[in-house]
């Protein structure tokens, strides 16, 4: 126990803006300005994964300044961490729900497809079986028409 020291009256201050904790502010991210992607998310684990996606996380990436010049990631997966993050670019209301949901059901595939070894270490992701995976989802050649019809507004 620290001595505390007799010392000048404290006044009691309250911050006008409080922080949050820690854990409220990462489970707030993924909440953007017009989805949040949890009950997305968890939608998607139901329905397509009978739920196996345990314990994830799900988060808008972070603003970016300039858009990207040759291509865009759309989103990212971090299997030891169990993060999906997704591009803010796409929290805009010219996107629909439904590429966005094909966006994070390929991020999800990730986490239940196995990546395949190559030689020299290096691993491929998007396997055949991936691939077969990806194209049963529904809407699937829907999102990928409208990814080609729409990605220079994300490029500079
Ligand atoms: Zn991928």
């Amino acid at each position: 126990m620290a001595k505390s020291k007799k010392t000048k009256k404290k006044t009691k201050r309250k911050l006008a803006h409080p922080k949050l904790p820690m854990q409220r502010q990462l489970n707030l991210l993924h909440e953007g300005t017009h989805f949040d992607l949890r009950p997305m998310f968890d939608n998607l684990n139901k329905r397509y994964f009978r739920g196996r996606l345990c314990r994830y996380k799900v988060m808008w990436g972070r603003r970016r300044k300039h858009r990207p010049k040759e291509y865009f990631i759309f989103g990212t997966i971090q299997e030891q961490d169990r993060v999906i993050r997704i591009n803010r670019a796409l929290d805009q209301p010219f996107v629909p729900a439904w590429f966005l949901r094909y966006v994070l059901y390929h991020e999800m595939l990730h986490s239940v497809v196995p990546d395949e070894m190559l030689s020299q270490g290096r691993r491929r992701v998007h396997t055949e079986e991936f691939n077969r995976r990806e194209r049963q989802f529904p809407g699937y050649r829907r999102a990928r028409r409208w990814e080609e019809q729409n990605l220079s507004r994300f490029l500079r």
